[in-house]
């Protein structure tokens, strides 16, 4: 939930600010310097843009442009940053990440020298990407509640805001709602999927979880192979344990934890090896959050 001042909780600077809008205020105590506020709008986390920000850009009097070499105005012109920080904005509220996770990577409280590597992976993974290069994805892995969606949240809006890049988030099971959705209005699936085959980074949250129905199976394997001939990054959260097929498609409390399926059983082993060969998988771990949560509020 955003707080009085319409941040959303948890919310911290970034790792990195590539952009530095004219006119803005380094200092900012609402936006603290980036020219923008994260809240939420209905479900979904929207960006807005700071009241520190001069409706009349300083840098190129609302123009677009402005000379490369500040010291030569006429030498070539580039995009003026005032036009990126509003290009980022709109491209993150096309991510369409949901308000309760809409969460910094800098939120993420790293308490272990596991965390740590962790985060130190992420975040070089954000300062080494590459526009049109082939970028690692990540699967995060582990229990529930350690928060995965928190950093595939995270990541995502560091990509959009200190790269630039284009971003989508599906939870898997609204995805497949969605989908059947469009197939019984008529409107079919073909716009749904190749919006998510061809944005520059796909966030894919609950990977393998379904009822591992074959319409199930044809919809990831046609998104993941798409992206994966693309050389377009892939980030997903999964609570099913990497490793080979076992041949267990569906949990059994009867069986025990060496029975359980793992997610190639659940995706099948092509999408997991095409995961294998393009994403590090990160197992997370630590304390479970949500009972922390709700340790906290019952001694409040
Ligand atoms: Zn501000
Ligand atoms: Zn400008």
């Amino acid at each position: 939930m955003p707080g009085a001042d319409g941040r959303v909780a948890g919310a911290v600077a970034p790792v990195i600010a590539v952009l530095s809008p004219p006119g803005i205020l380094p200092d900012c105590a609402t936006c603290r310097g980036q020219g923008y506020l994260i809240v939420k709008a209905g479900e979904q986390a929207r960006a807005q843009r700071c009241s520190c920000v001069p409706m009349m850009c300083p840098a190129c009097d609302n123009v677009g442009w402005v000379p490369n070499d500040p010291a030569n105005p006429r030498s070539p012109r580039r995009p003026c940053d005032c036009r990126s920080l509003s290009a980022r904005m709109a491209r993150f509220d096309d991510a369409k990440i949901p308000g309760r996770h809409a969460k910094t990577l800098g939120g993420w409280v790293a308490t272990s020298p596991e965390q740590v590597a962790t985060r130190m992976h992420l975040d070089g993974l954000v300062q080494e990407w590459t526009p049109n290069g082939e970028n690692r994805g990540v699967v995060f892995h582990g229990p529930v509640g350690r928060g995965k969606t928190h950093l595939l949240c995270g990541l995502l809006r560091e990509l959009v805001f200190s790269r630039g890049v284009t971003a989508r988030f599906v939870e898997f099971s609204h995805l497949l709602a969605d989908l059947k959705q469009g197939f019984s209005s008529g409107e079919g699936s073909g716009a749904l999927i190749t919006e998510l085959a061809e944005v520059d980074v796909l966030g894919i949250d609950e990977l393998g979880k379904g009822h591992g129905t074959d319409f199930e199976g044809t919809v990831i394997d046609e998104i993941i192979s798409r992206r994966y001939n693309a050389e377009r990054t892939i980030l997903a959260t999964t609570n099913f344990p990497p490793g080979d097929a076992i041949g267990v498609k569906v949990g059994n409390l009867m069986l025990d934890e060496r029975h359980q399926p793992r997610l190639a059983d659940r995706v099948g082993d092509r999408v997991y090896s095409r995961l294998v060969e393009t994403c590090a998988f990160v197992l997370v771990t630590g304390e479970d959050h949500r009972r922390k949560n709700e340790k906290q509020g019952r001694t409040a």
